[in-house]
């Protein structure tokens, strides 16, 4: 491992770059996490890297475009005045705990920003750490590029998420089933606390660390709540409300997570760890695409009631500070996790209703939604060209708007809609606001990806980027993009942990 030597430093190549790195985690109890030097690589290179946020980062493109900056994103530099880290946690994966950690991600450091936000900075793939147990700590190029380009799509979305800020390939082949090529990726996240940093603590450490990793987390993530009496219920409630209002994100673009384990949920309330997650095209609220999730645990229509299993492990981590009396922490508990509910429901009709392009003030019974969607799951109707037609009266792609059934579903529809006082423009304004014109269709993503990764083409990976950046526009340019997948049977299958 190289630290910058002598001539990098002249003229302070780091505040060239712009980086500003605190390391508040290690804080915490030693436990938490173990200081870790990415290994470096032979021969990296730039794959993708992300403009607008090196903008938002406050970091310098030109000078992070330097052999300097893609050394370090690469592992092969460390950054001066910071000592990065892997962390610990535990989880429960499919149901059983165990114990983990950034297994091959290393936290550089927490960057800060003119705003003063605090962003964890990470490298996913950078080698062995403590807590590789038997894996080379490496990751391969195509799963790196779909979790950057998925991530961008999300944040398009407007819903929270990590965020990639660039992509390095590493020139060295890292074996799977066959041999694939090595990358990089520079996460970005708010944090990477998760529900499973909590469970770790709960298991192998005491009431007073958990008081200080929750005193930790609210500092960062909730300071707001800091001097509420009972600030640790609340702080349990923020959490639930953020994961409540994210599902419900979730749902109503049709993304399924696929593995929505203890550790990949993150206590900020951001999507995090794109590994087999996928858009549904046709509405199958049943819908798996994760080659590893057989049983449908991580199906489409179970995110919701997955989430409250989570979010019951973390109340269970949490019981020992969330009350003096255990009874009365396993009530106030509950109660929140029946909150969760509540919330999902709040989140999706408010939300629903506008795809619809009903305005706030308008009632909607939830049977006339739930008609559209059984019609919807009955005609195997695309989920985002269906929403996308009810927005621009276009019902040029779909066979089953054709039906009686859809007909008279549209009849009520546009009586209600007419009901309202707001005009058609609005109206279309609103539904363009909530329905994304284009969403990353898997079809659409494994053809960018090969072409980057067997060609290396990037050109259609960066345009598919770049239209996902604002999937609410609906511009021309989109127009290819909102095109319905071919017909195939051949299920969509992904894969994790590659
Ligand atoms: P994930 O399925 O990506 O959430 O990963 C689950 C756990 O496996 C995490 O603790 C990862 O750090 C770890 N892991 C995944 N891939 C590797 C790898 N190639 N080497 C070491 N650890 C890994
Ligand atoms: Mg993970």
């Amino acid at each position: 491992m190289h630290k910058l030597n002598a001539d990098d430093q002249k003229g302070d190549i780091m505040d060239k770059i712009g980086w500003n790195f605190s390391d508040s985690f290690t804080v915490l109890p030693e436990y938490l996490f173990s200081y870790t030097e990415p290994t470096a690589v032979d021969n990296p290179s730039w794959a993708v890297i992300n403009e607008s946020l090196v903008n938002e980062l406050n970091l310098n493109i030109n000078h992070l475009r330097s052999d300097h900056g893609l050394a370090i994103l690469a592992g092969n530099k460390i950054p001066e005045r910071t000592s990065p880290i892997a962390q610990a946690y535990a989880g429960h994966q499919f149901g059983y705990f165990t114990k983990l950690g950034d297994g091959r991600a290393i936290l550089l450091g927490e960057h800060l920003t003119d705003k003063g936000d605090q962003i964890d900075i990470q490298l996913k793939g950078a080698g062995k750490t403590p807590y590789s147990r038997g894996g080379d700590g490496r990751a391969a190029l195509g799963p790196m590029l779909r979790e950057y380009l998925i991530s961008e799509a999300m944040h398009g979305l407007r819903i929270p998420t990590t965020r990639s800020l660039a992509v390095v390939t590493t020139g060295e082949q890292i074996i799977r089933e066959e041999a694939l090529p090595g990358a990089i990726l520079t996460r970005v996240a708010s944090s990477h606390l998760r529900v499973g940093t909590f469970q770790y603590v709960k298991q192998f450490g005491s009431i007073d660390e958990l008081r200080q990793l929750a005193d930790y987390t609210i500092e960062r993530h909730f300071p707001h709540i800091k001097d509420v009496s009972n600030c640790y219920l609340a702080f349990f409630k923020e959490i639930v409300e953020r994961q409540a209002k994210l599902i419900a994100k979730w749902d109503l673009v049709g993304f399924v997570h696929g593995v929505m384990n203890t550790d990949n949920m993150a206590i900020s309330g951001e999507t995090i760890d794109y590994g087999p997650c996928a858009f549904i095209d046709k509405y199958e609220p049943t819908a798996v695409f994760s080659s590893i999730d057989e049983h449908g645990r991580y199906a489409y229509n179970q995110q919701k009631p997955v989430a409250i299993w989570n979010l019951a492990r973390l109340a269970e981590a949490l019981l020992p500070i969330l009350a003096e009396k255990k009874e009365d922490a396993v009530h106030g508990a509950e109660a929140l996790l029946g909150y969760f509910s509540e919330m999902y429901q709040k989140e999706w009709l408010a939300r629903m209703k506008a795809k619809l392009g009903f305005f706030e003030e308008t009632e909607v019974e939830l049977q006339f939604i739930e008609d559209l969607l059984n019609l919807m799951e009955k005609y195997q109707a695309d989920y985002t060209d269906t929403f996308r037609a009810l927005t621009l009266d276009d019902y040029g792609r779909q066979e089953w708007f054709k039906t009686d059934e859809f007909n008279e579903w549209f009849q009520k529809w546009q009586a209600k809609l007419s009901a309202q006082s707001q005009s058609v423009e609005r109206i279309r304004e609103l539904m363009m606001s909530y329905n994304p014109a284009i969403i990353p269709r898997n079809f659409r993503v494994e053809q960018v990806l090969d072409k980057a990764v067997e060609e290396g083409d990037y050109q259609p990976f960066n345009q598919f980027v770049a239209v996902l950046q604002n999937p609410y526009a609906y511009t021309d340019e989109q127009v290819t993009y909102a095109e319905l997948p071919p017909e195939t049977d051949q299920p969509y299958q992904t894969f994790c942990g590659t």
